[in-house]
């Protein structure tokens, strides 16, 4: 007997949940790929992805997942023998970092652990030792979906500023467009690169990279760009076929368009960060009741430094992958397996798993999983204290009370101090 026999929920960090209406506007013949409703369309996607990164910049999109944009990037802003200064928190920017060296670029990692985001005085203090300004990039992760830490981009800006140095700054948001706040211009991001398969809730298979002026001038200058990865025609085509160096990813399109209708048209990019927000604070506060010695724990203990789009977790191993095991089978729940945290296969990485709460999720999705997990913890004997589903539903009855109504504790005022303001 399996109790998982419903409809399954995959809360894995990405491919995130995807709406009924994005996967049923890919439901149509091909479209005509050189004129018409396609490229019509296509118009419209711009602004709208603009407005989503906060940025009057560019953005170029390629029929590629994370990893391709961050190729993408990388090849236009390069030369060969170019460095790198890589801010690690967690796997991620390692990553990425890997992609500048087979470019040829000489890469620095400063490595701040899995635990707790970039220190931006250890930014500031390594700019300002290379004083020939051989560093032309810094790469860093908003988001690192292994370790759910969530870095304070302004404070690497002003980092970058206080030191007087002219590098680039990349800043990787695949997992957490849409979900954390991103004000690319008024933080002085110069490329921000994502994909469409997280809080954009479409599909897997589109890339995309925004830019600005000054990223635009090393581009210039930059040898490792080639034909494909090539920015410039993606965003200044004279035909529609050039906007995607060929036929255009014509179904992941009509895809996003719905997603973006949801998201910028319907629901307002405000709300659903707003919402994003009192989701992840649920989250935390059933792990903080939980959380008892050998039990399961939040891998970020500081919440400023917390996603509200992916939670990392840990635990004494096997207790993890226990845990990943029952939910799937007995609740038809998947949770996202530790990444980079521990070596894989080895017996500590069955002590980590994470749930991702990006996109197209609400309260019964969060509070189904937070219950579940519970309902595992007692099943499995993993050691937990009492009342986290509880602290959960209290994060989100307080977030949502009917206007005008005060509850002990909380002022009318109360509902809107959530937007965006953590
Ligand atoms: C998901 C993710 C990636 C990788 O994206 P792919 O589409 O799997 O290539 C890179 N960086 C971050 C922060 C991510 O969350």
């Amino acid at each position: 007997m399996s109790l998982a026999n419903g409809r399954p929920y995959l809360a894995i960090p990405g491919p995130s949940v995807m709406p009924d209406r994005v996967l049923q506007a890919m439901h149509r013949p091909a479209p005509n790929i050189y004129e018409g409703a396609l490229p019509e369309m296509v118009d419209t996607i711009f602004p709208d992805l603009k407005a989503v990164a906060r940025t009057r910049g560019e953005v170029a999109i390629y029929i590629a997942n994370g990893h391709g944009a961050w190729e993408a990037a990388l090849s236009n802003v390069l030369s060969r023998g170019d460095r790198v200064l890589v801010l690690s928190t967690g796997h991620f920017a390692k990553g990425w970092g890997a992609i500048a060296e087979r470019f040829g670029a000489v890469v620095e990692v400063l490595d701040f652990g899995p635990r707790s985001g970039v220190d931006a005085s250890a930014v500031e203090e390594r700019l300002r030792a290379d004083t020939g300004h051989a560093i032309r990039a810094v790469l860093c992760v908003q988001v690192d979906t292994a370790s759910s830490v969530r870095n304070n981009v302004p404070a690497i800006r002003d980092a970058m500023d206080a030191a007087g140095h002219p590098a680039l700054l990349l800043l990787d948001c695949i997992a957490c467009l849409a979900c954390d706040d991103l004000r690319m211009d008024d933080w002085g991001v110069d490329v921000v690169v994502t994909g469409s398969q997280k809080g954009l809730m479409t599909p897997p298979g589109l890339g995309f990279v925004f830019f600005n002026e000054k990223a635009a001038e090393a581009r210039a200058r930059a040898d490792c760009v080639t034909s494909y990865w090539d920015w410039v025609p993606r965003t200044r085509a004279d035909i529609f076929y050039q906007y995607f160096f060929g036929t255009a990813p014509t179904h992941h399109l009509f895809a996003l368009r719905e997603a973006l209708d949801m998201l910028v048209r319907e629901e307002g990019l405000d709300a659903a960060l707003a919402r994003h927000a009192v989701l992840a604070r649920a989250v935390w506060a059933a792990f903080d009741a939980w959380d008892t010695p050998g039990g399961v724990s939040l891998n970020i203990a500081d919440p400023a430094s917390r996603s509200h789009a992916v939670t990392a977790l840990r635990c004494t191993a096997p207790h993890g992958a226990q845990l990943r095991s029952w939910m799937e089978h007995e609740a038809g729940v998947t949770l996202g397996i530790g990444l980079g945290m521990a070596a894989p296969g080895t017996p500590e990485a069955a002590g980590f798993f994470r749930i991702g709460h990006m996109g197209h999720v609400n309260p019964h999705m969060v509070l189904g999983v937070l219950a579940s997990l519970q309902a595992g913890m007692a099943a499995l004997d993993v050691p937990h204290a009492p009342g986290g589903v509880d602290a959960a539903t209290r994060v989100i009855a307080q977030a949502a009370r009917p206007a005008g109504s005060v509850a002990a504790g909380t002022t009318p005022a109360g509902r809107v101090s959530v937007c965006c303001g953590d």
